[in-house]
């Protein structure tokens, strides 16, 4: 599967902003708040996601770019290749996509999907919906993740050689569970020695 720039930085922006939505506050631990809270944070979110050309931003903005994010979750929640198309056509075409070609700023001949003057929520539409559609079409829509450490559920894509990825970053997550395997082994070893030292103990006794 090819990964151009572009596709690399669509697939950021879309985890990001599938993350961004804050967790049902009934789940255990109150869940994280509302990434998107105000359109200071969707500037910021524009900036740091170098999306060009949406102008300046909006409540109706906002209000558009929160509602496909609850889209995009659906996608990385679908649980099969057509419910993910059925999904991704539907965001796809709403956006109303003018696909061309560009070599901009040095980088290799690649597609831009979204139209000329498109809104930051049909731009995300268009070029992360895009993205996403290629693992469909690759037949790798298994690599559109939610991270399995308890508490978390964050969105993730696995981009691995063996799609053997399990966390949304193995810096937090990965890591905190290996150091809570690490303990319970170390525990559970620590268990066998004090075992075996009182067996030995008898056994001079
Ligand atoms: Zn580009
Ligand atoms: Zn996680």
């Amino acid at each position: 599967m090819l990964i151009t720039h572009d596709t690399r930085c669509a697939l950021d922006a879309v985890v990001d902003l599938v993350n961004s939505a804050p967790d049902d506050p009934d789940d255990e631990g109150g869940g994280s708040p509302e990434g998107l809270a105000d359109v200071a944070a969707l500037r910021e979110f524009v900036r740091n996601h170098s999306i060009s050309d949406v102008g300046a931003l909006t409540e109706r903005d906002l209000a558009a770019v929160r509602r496909i994010r609850t889209r995009f979750a659906e996608v990385f929640a679908a649980a099969e290749a057509h419910v993910a198309a059925s999904l991704l056509n539907e965001l796809v075409a709403a956006a109303g996509t003018t696909p061309r070609l560009t070599d901009h700023d040095g980088y290799d001949w690649h597609v831009h999907y979204f139209a000329p003057g498109a809104s930051v929520a049909d731009h995300l539409a268009a070029d992360c919906g895009m993205a996403l559609a290629f693992f469909v079409v690759a037949g790798e829509q298994e690599r559109l993740r939610r991270c399995e450490a308890p508490d978390c559920r964050r969105a993730f894509i696995d981009l691995s050689r063996n799609r053997s990825r399990r966390y949304c970053d193995s810096r937090t997550c990965g890591n905190r569970l290996h150091v809570a395997a690490y303990r319970a082994r170390r525990r559970e070893a620590a268990g066998q020695e004090q075992e075996q030292e009182l067996q030995q103990e008898q056994v001079v006794q």
